[in-house]
């Protein structure tokens, strides 16, 4: 699906969370990555074999 170079994290990949945005809706609060991964704004990622990671309870403030 990533058509990058080189390539972005696959979603079994613990960064695959850094892969590029190819679709972001701020509004309803989610964004769709070229691997396929839905991130979340409270950082809860939903990825593409069905499995839904929970938000880091410490991602706000981990600024
Ligand atoms: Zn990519």
């Amino acid at each position: 699906m990533c058509v990058h170079w080189p390539a972005c994290p696959s979603p079994n990949d613990p960064g695959h969370a850094t892969a590029c945005v190819v679709a972001a809706h701020p509004e309803q609060g989610w964004s769709l990555l070229c691997n396929g991964v839905v991130v979340f704004e409270d950082s809860g990622e939903l990825l593409p074999d069905g499995r839904a990671v929970e938000p880091c309870p410490h991602a706000l403030s981990a600024a």
